[in-house]
């Protein structure tokens, strides 16, 4: 078998990028994958070659062959100049915001962002000096009023978190970059196989491997990608703080990226199946999955997805909130649960109303979020079809 190089693989389609990517057997003695490297220290052969610091590896913190057969091959797969690998999905947010702000700087942050991105921001950016405005996700080209001097990032993430609002993230780009801040966005729930970020015009993009990379609720990981203008702030920020991820998480990591393809075609059929079928029931009010055209955002999915992943999220017809209990309490297949991404299927109820501050979240009825996993449908069904004629019972009662 002859060696791929990166331009090989640059032109190969994306499944086989997703299992040829970040691999290379002949430094493994042939075996297929790199295996779990464990260290700290890396040691030299001489005083010349330790002084140079030109090694491949020079210490654990900045990374090992594992850490780099992820970061390769994530690089590959969004179309990047470079990417790392961090602890977790929220440090990969973090790592993003204190890579590109400093004191005096503004910061324009989507309102329907992943609730701990915005507590980091009324905490941590906040006590840095750094201000925080939030905006309506639907702002588009809307965004040119929000930009100050000073506003050196706009932050994106669509679908919104729970709430799934769509953005049109090519029109806030070309604003943004006009005037000259960094576009960043968490992308955890397309993935690059679903919206690949820097073709969008996003210049550095998160994405919570903890999700579908992994894949079996099994490790916690955050990836960011950046393009050539934000990746040598990226990479100095990243090793700055010293974010390495276990190795463990990162193999777990290249073990889940071969599959990603396929367990996302999968769970986007399940969950669209699952959302047509609950858009039919009588207790549901709407559905909140941007590839149902129903959804508001829908023309925007449309146009910039490539596809949609297992999660969305449903708003019931007034009830009240022991009736939800009930309903949910008894379920037997989903459980109650807030990551998602793995291979089996979570509900949680939620409610956005008193944390949003640049749009009312107020939709006339109970909120759940859905992540639908490989189980059978028609269990899947059935399990909510009992936990519907619960929340009826309850409600009957309650009246
Ligand atoms: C889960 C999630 C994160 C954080 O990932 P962790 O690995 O759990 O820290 C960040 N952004 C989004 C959109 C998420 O869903």
């Amino acid at each position: 078998m002859r060696k791929l190089s990166d331009a090989d693989l640059a032109r190969l389609r994306e499944r086989t990028r997703l299992v040829h990517a970040g691999r290379n057997p002949e430094e493994q003695f042939g075996f297929v994958n790199t295996p779990v490297y464990r260290g700290s220290t890396v040691l030299y052969p001489s005083v010349d070659k330790l002084l140079d610091r030109n090694a491949r590896f020079t210490y654990g913190t900045k990374g090992t062959p594992t850490t780099e057969a992820l970061e390769t091959a994530w690089t590959q797969l969004c179309g990047a100049a470079g990417s790392v690998a961090v602890p977790s999905g929220l440090a990969a947010v973090t790592l993003v915001l204190t890579a590109y702000l400093s004191s005096g700087d503004h910061l324009l942050m989507t309102d329907s962002v992943y609730r701990p991105t915005r507590q980091f921001c009324d905490g941590v950016l906040k006590r840095m000096g750094i201000e925080t405005t939030f905006y309506d996700p639907s702002v588009g080209r809307g965004i040119a009023d929000l930009m100050r001097p000073n506003t050196k990032m706009v932050f994106t993430e669509a679908p919104g978190s729970q709430s799934f609002e769509m953005q049109d993230i090519p029109a806030i780009a070309e604003v943004a970059h006009a005037k000259g801040a960094i576009v960043a966005m968490d992308n955890t729930w397309a993935t690059p196989l679903f919206f690949p970020p820097h073709e969008r015009g996003v210049d550095v993009a998160i994405e919570a491997g903890t999700k579908y990379l992994g894949g079996h609720s099994d490790i916690l990981l955050g990836l960011v990608s950046a393009n050539a203008r934000a990746w040598p702030a990226l990479r100095e920020t990243f090793e700055a703080f010293g974010m390495c991820p276990g190795p463990e998480d990162v193999f777990l990591a290249l073990r889940g990226l071969r599959t990603l393809a396929l367990r996302l075609k999968e769970a986007e059929h399940q969950a669209l199946a699952m959302a047509e079928w609950l858009a039919a029931r009588p207790e549901v009010q709407t559905v909140l999955h941007p590839a149902l055209p129903t959804c508001p955002g829908h023309d925007i999915w449309k146009r910039d997805f490539l596809g949609a992943s297992g999660l969305f999220s449903v708003i019931l017809k007034p009830a009240p909130r022991r009736a939800v209990a009930a309903m949910l309490d008894g379920l037997q297949l989903f459980g109650l649960g807030f990551s998602w991404g793995g291979f089996e299927s979570l509900i949680i109820p939620f409610d956005c109303s008193s944390y949003r501050t640049a749009t009312q979240w107020n939709p006339g009825g109970p909120a759940l979020r859905l992540q639908i996993g490989l189980e059978d449908l028609d269990d899947l069904k059935a399990d909510l079809d009992a936990g519907f004629e619960r929340l009826r019972r309850e409600a009957a009662a309650a009246a």
